[in-house]
Formats: C-alpha cells, structure tokens, sequence
C-alpha cells in the first residue's frame, strides 16, 4: 500500500489521496466487467488496448481517473499520488498493465505545466477516457542518445508550423491519435536551443506511420513519417525554441514518477508467476524483491517532490536505471521458474508472458540508455569531471 504520510506530519493532500484510495478500492470489490476483461491475459495488443480504453472510460465516467488532474484541464483536482494510488489498486485487483495509458503518467504531466491551457481542457478528457491516445516523437534514425541532433524542421506559416522529418521507435503511433513531436526550429547547428515541441494530429494526410514489428510479436513500436503536417498556434508547447525544456520535462517524469506506476505491475506479474507455480523460494526471487523495492522506494519520494510542486530533475535517472534493473530481475526470476514457457505453451498467459520476458530485454533503452543514464548522474549529479 502506498504510504501517504512521512513521519508524524500529516500532509493534507496525501490524507485526501488516503480517502481517495479507500473508497476507490471499496469500489473495486466488485468490479466492473471492464476491469474482469482488461485483467485476463490478451495475447494481441490491439486487443489488449481496446480492453484499456473501455476500463478507462469506465474509470473516467465514475470519476476515478479524473482525480490528480487540475479541474482546468478537465480533472477533479489532487496531485499525482491520487493517480498512483488508482493505477496500483488496479494493479492489485489483476489489470496487468497500463498498456499505451503509460502515456498518461509520462506526457500528460508536460502537456498540463507547459501546454497552451485551451487546448490541454480540450484534449486531455478524450486521453482520459480512452478516446484518443498520444505518443512520443523525439527519436530519429540519426538522433537517439544524442538528441540534440535531431533533423526534423519546423517552419513557421500563416497561422501556424509545418512539420517535415521522420521519427523512429514511436511506442504506440499506431495507436495514437496526436504525437508530441520535438522539432528544429532553429538553425542545424542550433543544438537543443533550436528545437520547439508541438502536437502533431497523425490523422493528418501528411502523416504516414508505420508499425515496427518487434522481436515479441508486438507491434509497438514506428516509423513516423511528417511531410509539412501543420500545426496550428495551439499545438505548441511551451515557447518556440523551448522545447528542450519539454523534453526535459517530459523525460524526468518517464524516468522519474513512471517507474512507481511499472513498478507497481511488475509486482503483479511476479505475483501472477507465482501463482502459476513459479518457485516460492529462490535466489532470483529474492533479488526480484529486492530490487522491486528499491525502485519502490526512489519512486516513491519522485511522487512527493512532485507532488509538492518541486522538480524533478536529474535524479530521475536513478528511478530509471533501477527500474530497468527490476524488470529485468522480476523476469529472469519468471523465466528460471518456468523454463517451458520458451516453447511450447500456446495459451494467451503464455504468450503474454513470453511478450513481456522478450520486452524486459531492451527497457534499458528507451527514455535513454543505462549508459546515458549513469552519464547523467556522473555529470549533473556527482559533478564528475
Ligand atoms: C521499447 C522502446 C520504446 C521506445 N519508445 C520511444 C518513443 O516512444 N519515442 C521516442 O522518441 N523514442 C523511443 N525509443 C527510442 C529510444 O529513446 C532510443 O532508442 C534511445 O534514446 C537510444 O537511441 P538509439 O537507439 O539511437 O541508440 P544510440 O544513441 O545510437 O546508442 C547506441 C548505444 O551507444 C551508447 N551510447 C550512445 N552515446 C553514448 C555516450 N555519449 N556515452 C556512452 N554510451 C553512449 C548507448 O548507451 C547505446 O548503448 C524507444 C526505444 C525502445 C527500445
């Protein structure tokens, strides 16, 4: 469960947070049909994000997901340990996973604190009920670890930006309908003083995307195509030659606060293993445990600095690098415990187990590398020359 006070002093937003969480879970026992569905293995990720949307849709119209989202931008107010403590109850009550959801906790935070507020009380509702979905261009063929080299322009119109370029490894587009896209605005020798983030709409005709099918069988990740799609004055986050900034701010919360949300299903999964005979007692186990706890605990005060309106930082790199660490530990352990489920097994559990051991694989990439992390600790944190 998590722990709303520190100490002998009451915070009065994590008390309101601890009433939250009791009625949210009063709720939960006796689910709705959408949270039965949502919870069953589903092999197909198409499948499996249609089964989210409804859930959030339900969980959007009782009013739970609105929690922790400011009332301007279409919520009922609170801070983000509300949503922590809804997406773990779910967790506890068998939803597996976020699936593109993930989004909400790793934009959607950006888009509130650096978004024109008109169009953030406009989009954000349909991203909390499921309707439209988002996604991330920052990636390039060219760009990945070094950012600031990205190629994709943006130049000004009347009323407005186009944008020309081509992103790569975007989770979800397949499944989304605006894309947060990172673009030049400045001169290619700029560097991140020259880039501007804007909201790109991939139904678009100048956008084509192209699902990446991975070494899982999902088709998570793609290529992302932008050939002059405009993007009007509403479209711009934060100011124009700022969007390093965003990304900043985006990429401390997908390193930082993100990881109490995994962390929180990746205790399911281990405990989903278990109770299909997975062994009870085992060295990777216990450092599965360990390490879970330790993502636990660093994530944890991420939700309390943000919570109380501080910033997040450069040590939201020591979150993701022990995230990484426990996704790979909880699945080392699922996998050692059931060595047949390399081959063999049909069955949706299975496959989705398989999926998930295959993707523990490369969650030392994405929101920047292990090696990039540990740059940024040795940098900005430890001041290492
Ligand atoms: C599952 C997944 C989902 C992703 N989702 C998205 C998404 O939604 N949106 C998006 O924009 N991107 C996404 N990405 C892309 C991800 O952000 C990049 O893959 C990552 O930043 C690394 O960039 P790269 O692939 O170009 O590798 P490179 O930058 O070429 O790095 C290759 C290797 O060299 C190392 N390296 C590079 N530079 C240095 C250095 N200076 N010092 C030490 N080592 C270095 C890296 O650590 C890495 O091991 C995703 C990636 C994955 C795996």
């Amino acid at each position: 469960m998590l722990e709303m006070t520190s100490g002998s002093v009451r915070d009065p937003l994590r008390d309101d947070a601890r009433t939250y969480l009791a009625e949210f879970e009063a709720r939960l026992a006796s689910p709705p049909p959408a949270l039965t569905r949502a919870a069953r293995p589903i092999a197909s990720y198409a499948d499996r994000v249609a089964a989210a949307s409804d859930l959030m849709r339900v969980l959007y119209d009782e009013g739970w997901a609105r929690y922790g989202w400011p009332v301007e931008a279409g919520g009922l107010g609170g801070t983000i340990v509300h949503r922590a403590a809804m997406w773990e109850a779910l967790a506890r009550h068998g939803l597996p996973q976020m699936a593109l959801f993930e989004h909400l906790e790793i934009l959607a935070p950006t888009l509130v604190a650096l978004g024109r507020p008109e169009f953030v009380a406009r989009v954000l509702p349909r991203f909390l009920r499921g309707e439209q979905r988002w996604c991330q261009g920052f990636s390039e063929p060219d760009a990945g670890s070094d950012l600031a080299a990205l190629r994709t322009r943006a130049v000004p119109v009347d009323g407005g930006h186009r944008v020309t370029g081509r992103k790569i490894w975007t989770s979800w587009a397949r499944y989304a309908t605006w894309c947060l896209v990172l673009a030049r605005t400045g001169t290619p020798e700029s560097r991140h003083r020259g880039l501007t983030a804007f909201v790109v709409d991939l139904r678009a005709p100048e956008v084509e995307v192209r699902p990446i099918e991975q070494a899982n069988g999902t088709d998570e990740l793609a290529e992302v195509t932008f050939d002059g799609a405009f993007v009007p004055p509403a479209g711009t986050v934060g100011e124009v030659g700022g969007g390093w900034k965003v990304a900043m701010h985006i990429l401390a919360h997908e390193r930082g606060t993100f990881a109490w949300f995994r962390h929180s299903f990746l205790r399911r999964q281990l405990l989903d293993a278990l109770a299909h005979g997975g062994a009870a007692a085992d060295g990777l186990l216990g450092g599965a445990l360990l390490d879970l706890a330790a993502v636990r605990a660093v994530s944890n005060d991420a939700l309390g600095r943000h919570a109380s309106g501080a910033t997040l930082g450069p040590r939201s790199a020591f979150s993701k690098l022990l995230l990484a660490t426990a996704e790979q530990s909880v699945n080392d352990w699922a996998y050692a415990s059931d060595p047949d489920l390399a081959v063999g097994i049909q069955d949706d559990h299975a496959a989705v187990r398989r999926q998930d051991y295959l993707f523990s694989r490369i969650v030392t990439v994405y929101g920047g590398s292990q090696q990039m992390q540990l740059d940024t600790i040795a940098k900005q944190i430890l001041r290492l020359p």
